[in-house]
C-alpha cells in the first residue's frame, strides 16, 4: 500500500451475474478483480446504473474493501422492482433486467449505499423537449427523496448522453452532480466514469482507465 492519498476513480456497472451472458453483465468474481486491482492506485468510487436487483451480490465483499457504492435508479421502474423494459433490452430475460423495489433501496441505503436518479425512464434526454426534460430529471428526484426521506443531489444521464441543455436542466433541477461516461474532470454536470465490462480483464480494466 502507498502511503500517498490515493486519487478517486469512479467506475459505472450495471448488471452482475454468474451466467447472464449480456453486453451490460459482468460476472461477480471478475468484477471484484477489475475493483481489488484499481484499488490499489485509486479510491475507487463503484456506481451501479439502472438498479439492477442482480448488482446487489457484490455490495457486501465492495464494502469489505473499502469502496464506496452508489446506484443510480429510474423511479418508473423500481416501484415495485419491474423489469428494466427500453428499447434498447427488448428480447431479452426479464428476470435478469429485473430492478430494485423501494424496500430493496431504503435498506442498501440505510447500510450506507448512496442512491441518486438515472431519470424517469431512461429517456434519450438530448432529444427531449423542454418539458418532459424537465420531467425526468425533477420528478424522478423527488420521488427517490420522498419515498427515501434523504436528499437526492446526483444523477447519471442515461446511455452517458447530455449536452449544454441537459446539464443546464440537471443543474436547475437541483443536483450538484451528473455523471457521464468517459471524458474530461471539471464541469461537475459532466462527471465522468469508466465504465467497465467483461472483456476487462484486469490488464485490460488499467488500460480502460489510463488510455
Ligand atoms: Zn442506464
Amino acid at each position: 500500500m502507498t502511503s500517498r492519498a490515493r486519487r478517486p476513480l469512479v467506475l459505472c456497472y450495471h448488471a452482475v451475474s454468474p451466467t447472464w451472458d449480456h453486453r451490460l453483465c459482468v460476472q461477480p468474481d471478475l468484477l471484484l478483480r477489475q475493483v481489488r486491482a484499481l484499488s490499489r492506485y485509486w479510491k475507487v468510487h463503484a456506481t451501479f446504473d439502472d438498479a439492477f436487483r442482480s448488482a446487489a451480490t457484490v455490495f457486501p465483499a465492495l464494502e469489505q474493501l473499502g469502496v464506496t457504492v452508489e446506484i443510480f435508479v429510474c423511479t418508473a421502474f423500481t416501484r415495485d422492482g419491474a423489469p428494466l423494459t427500453i428499447p434498447e433490452l427488448a428480447g431479452d430475460d426479464p428476470a435478469e433486467l429485473a430492478t430494485m423495489t423501494w424496500d430493496d433501496l431504503r435498506g442498501h441505503a440505510d447500510r450506507g449505499v448512496e442512491l441518486g436518479s438515472h431519470t424517469v425512464s431512461h429517456a434519450h434526454l438530448t432529444q427531449l423537449a423542454d418539458a418532459e426534460l424537465r420531467h425526468e430529471l425533477a420528478d424522478s428526484k423527488r420521488e427517490l427523496e420522498a419515498e427515501l426521506g434523504r436528499p437526492c443531489n446526483q444523477l447519471a444521464y442515461p446511455y452517458g448522453e447530455h449536452d449544454e441543455r441537459v446539464r443546464a436542466a440537471a443543474r436547475a433541477a437541483g443536483y450538484s452532480l451528473a455523471y457521464g461516461l468517459r471524458g474530461p474532470k471539471g464541469d461537475p454536470y459532466s462527471a465522468p466514469r469508466v465504465d467497465l465490462y467483461r472483456r476487462h480483464t484486469p490488464l485490460r480494466t488499467f488500460l480502460r482507465v489510463l488510455l
